[in-house]
């Protein structure tokens, strides 16, 4: 593990010139959510929801999603939980969701693009759950804030039918007398188109998180499960870095907070650079947590942003990792 010597930070950090850093933690099922909290994460960063439907015969109804979003908000009182709305197709099958046979599942149907097409009745009842455990934060004042993304998005469109989809759902709870809150919206930006397109998604969103595990894959044309190209998966190759900074230049000047929840984040060999690109928050596996935290406190923001200008100037993967301090 990267960060076994360092020890636990349980309070937010900032930079050494004082710029706040949210280090949050990643979360693909119920039992990580305590280790997470051990290790001083300031919430979650990224709530997999893919694990409630994974090893089962049948999707999981509105009260079992209701229930692990409740669990996850418990967990961190304090702290904002941000949770993904389901991320299927691609790498992630799901044996009963009967999802379209594609020639290219990378390319094909998937995450917001199958909750919008295929499967929106699976989306709504998952929003159902979503904003009703959004008010559970008013309720009980052991809960935090609540916050949604919309997975593998593209498209201008799908954040709107994502955003009429939310309100539909609050309408039909509102009828209903059910107690709901509509949560922080937000998009990961996981696709170039996402990247170019970060400040329309910023003006109509509370957030974006760029997923450098697919952007990477994504924006250098290699599968992030496919061994032979994993030279050119790297987020480090001046044109994902670009990417990135795409995202944060393009929020920039709306009140959209733009964060990091891909593997990238959690390295605390690349903290400086992130920082620099404009990242506000990170979010990463909970085993790394402390050291990016205790690396967080090392870092001068102008400092970082001359270094992330550096990197973005590079032409090749070498000269950004000679940049950042790593082999060439
Ligand atoms: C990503 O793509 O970077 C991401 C965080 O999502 P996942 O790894 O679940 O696809
Ligand atoms: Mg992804």
């Amino acid at each position: 593990a990267l960060n076994d010597d360092a020890s636990v930070v349980p309070e937010p950090v900032s930079t050494a010139d004082g710029r706040p850093i949210e280090v949050a933690a990643n979360v693909g099922s119920a039992a990580e959510l305590s280790p997470a909290r051990d290790r001083g994460a300031d919430g979650i960063g990224l709530f997999r929801t893919e694990f409630l439907f994974l090893d089962r015969e049948s999707p999981p109804d509105e009260e079992e999603q209701y229930e692990a979003v409740v669990a996850a908000l418990e967990a961190f009182p304090n702290d904002r939980v941000v949770v993904r709305t389901l991320d299927v197709g691609g790498d992630k099958r799901v044996p009963y969701l009967d999802l379209p046979e594609e020639p290219n599942p990378f390319l094909g149907r998937r995450g917001i693009r199958l909750s919008l097409e295929e499967h929106a009745d699976l989306f709504e009842r998952q929003l159902r759950a979503l904003l009703r455990a959004a008010a559970h934060g008013g309720n009980e004042a052991a809960a935090g804030d609540l916050a949604v993304m919309f997975p593998m998005v593209s498209r201008i469109e799908e954040v709107e039918a994502a955003l009429d989809a939310v309100e539909s759902v609050a309408a039909d709870l509102a009828d209903e007398g059910v107690e709901h809150a509509v949560p922080e919206l937000g998009a990961m930006v996981e696709t170039p188109a996402a990247a170019f397109l970060a400040d329309a998604l910023a003006n109509r969103l509370d957030f974006l998180s760029v997923g450098t595990n697919d952007l990477a894959g994504y924006v250098m044309v290699a599968d992030r499960e496919n061994d032979g190209v994993a030279d050119y998966h790297d987020p480090l190759h001046p044109a994902v870095l670009r990417a990135i900074d795409r995202t944060t230049r393009g929020a920039e000047g709306t009140h959209a907070w733009v964060g990091m929840c891909g593997e990238m984040a959690g390295d605390p060999a690349l903290t400086e650079l992130l920082v620099g690109l404009g990242l506000e928050e990170l979010s990463m596996s909970a085993v790394t947590v402390p050291a990016v935290k205790t690396r967080v406190r090392e870092v001068d923001s102008a400092a970082a942003r001359d270094l992330a200008e550096e990197a973005l100037a590079c032409e090749t993967r070498g000269e950004v990792r000679e940049v950042v301090g790593l082999d060439g």
